[in-house]
């Protein structure tokens, strides 16, 4: 199995490009050694996509700066106190970090220090999955044993899970979201015991790091099931201070044929806790939502809201021009969810909707306030009445009557 594994990860092709040979080259020179780490052996093995690529190495920082600048690459301080370089190679940024172990001090937080050490690096890693190393040339090293955990895609925490976790709480939500992420079958019952029992924990963590994670999840394929078990734990209540509704969003991703927003979390956020308005701000500010995030989600919420309360289904333009096509479509997709997580209605006219709503153009009304005082209107506060009662109009027209139609109905 290992000469399979060491095949895999020598063809991978960020391994093979002068880029990292050249850090490599660059780091490995009188007895130290450096090797990839983390989610690129992991992804590798998995065939996933390899977003980034993190190299560990013996070298202290300072001696990564020189040998990089040496080797005419660029190394930028970037978490110098973490031990982290980053070195620019082929157009490709590599995060370079001088191995760590832990050293216990007073209380639960251990002090970090540089090491030489491969496996006192790997054991203050969070997940035996995470934990494993490839050289140079595609030669695997597994200090704890991951190899099996990370073919058969098990999320397990290294060492005694609750110390681990009580070392870090967000490793609670990590363990979720690399569950959903790469996991597959039933989640590990000791890790989940632990997350259950440290709950509480949850919420010394800043909100930065909690919508970090939590936006990560939302976008895994399993986050239906991760957050199910989140659910069950009482750890969406702690993170969020509300509910969630599971089934609608199990729903929602079923969707996920129809529409890949299903994916997004602004729209996840809104169907999973959005019970009332305050419900969702609420939300935002526990994950620290920018202000993008935020408007997006009161657009959808606006939207859900007027699908729920229509006898029939609004047409598509309409929708799009009160709430823009993104926020019609994430309406659709949230209304679509609730019925189906109620198991009520047919797809047929939802699916039918959102083929229009992405296809129909957003109407633009034809006229403004110029276009009355060129034709001899008084500007002032009867002309916004005005022009606010011709926009009624026009929209009654079904969006069809164009500028001079409604300069003569002005003028009628
Ligand atoms: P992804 O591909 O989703 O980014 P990743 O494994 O690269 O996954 P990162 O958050 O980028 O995840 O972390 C990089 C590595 O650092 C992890 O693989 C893990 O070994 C380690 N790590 C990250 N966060 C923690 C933590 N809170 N506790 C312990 N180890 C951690
Ligand atoms: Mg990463």
């Amino acid at each position: 199995m290992t000469a399979d594994v060491d095949h895999i990860l020598g063809q991978a092709d960020w391994l093979r490009t002068d880029g990292i040979q050249a850090v490599f080259a660059a780091i490995e020179q009188e007895g130290d050694q450096a090797r990839v780490v983390g989610g690129a052996v992991r992804n590798t093995l998995l065939g996933h996509p390899v977003p980034d690529v993190d190299i560990a190495t013996t070298a202290p920082p300072e001696t990564v700066m020189q040998r990089a600048r040496a080797a005419g690459l660029k190394p930028v301080g970037t978490g110098l106190d973490h031990g982290t370089v980053t070195v620019l190679s082929g157009g490709f940024p590599y995060e370079v970090t001088t191995l760590r172990e832990d050293v216990e001090t007073f209380g639960r937080q251990a002090r970090v220090v540089f090491g030489r050490d491969w496996t006192r690096d790997a054991e203050r890693r969070d997940f035996t999955l995470n934990a494993l190393y490839v050289d140079r040339f595609g030669h695997l090293h597994d200090p704890l044993g991951g190899l099996e955990d990370c073919l058969a895609r098990r999320v397990r925490f290294i060492g005694a899970p609750d110390r681990r976790i009580q070392e870090d709480y967000l490793r609670i939500l990590r363990f979720f979201r690399i569950y959903a992420a790469y996991g597959q079958g039933d989640m590990d019952a000791e890790g989940l015991g632990a997350c259950l029992r440290q709950r509480d924990g949850l919420r010394h963590l800043s909100a930065e790091r909690i919508g970090h994670e939590m936006r990560r999840l939302l976008r895994a394929p399993l986050a239906g099931p991760a957050l199910r078990m989140m659910n069950d734990c009482g750890l969406w209540e702690i993170a969020t201070g509300g509910l969630a509704r599971i089934e609608d969003y199990s729903a929602l991703r079923g969707l996920e044929p129809f529409a890949l927003e299903v994916t997004d979390p602004e729209l996840g956020l809104v169907v999973l806790g959005g019970f009332v308005r305050e419900d969702l701000e609420r939300i935002c500010d526990r994950f620290r939502l920018s202000n993008a995030e935020r408007s997006r989600m009161r657009t959808a919420w606006a939207a859900l809201k007027r699908l729920r309360q229509a006898k029939d289904l609004p047409d598509a333009p309409a929708l799009v021009y009160e709430f823009g096509r993104q926020g019609a479509i994430d309406g659709l997709l949230a209304f679509w969810a609730g019925l189906r997580g109620q198991r009520r209605a047919e797809d047929g006219p939802q699916e039918a909707l959102l083929s229009r709503l992405r296809q129909v153009p957003v109407p633009e009304f034809p006229l403004k306030g110029a276009d009355l005082i060129a034709t001899g209107h008084k500007p002032g506060p009867a002309l916004g009445d005005l022009l606010k009662q011709l926009e009624a109009k026009w929209r009654e027209s079904g969006f069809s009557m164009n500028k001079d139609a409604l300069i003569r109905l002005a003028d009628a």
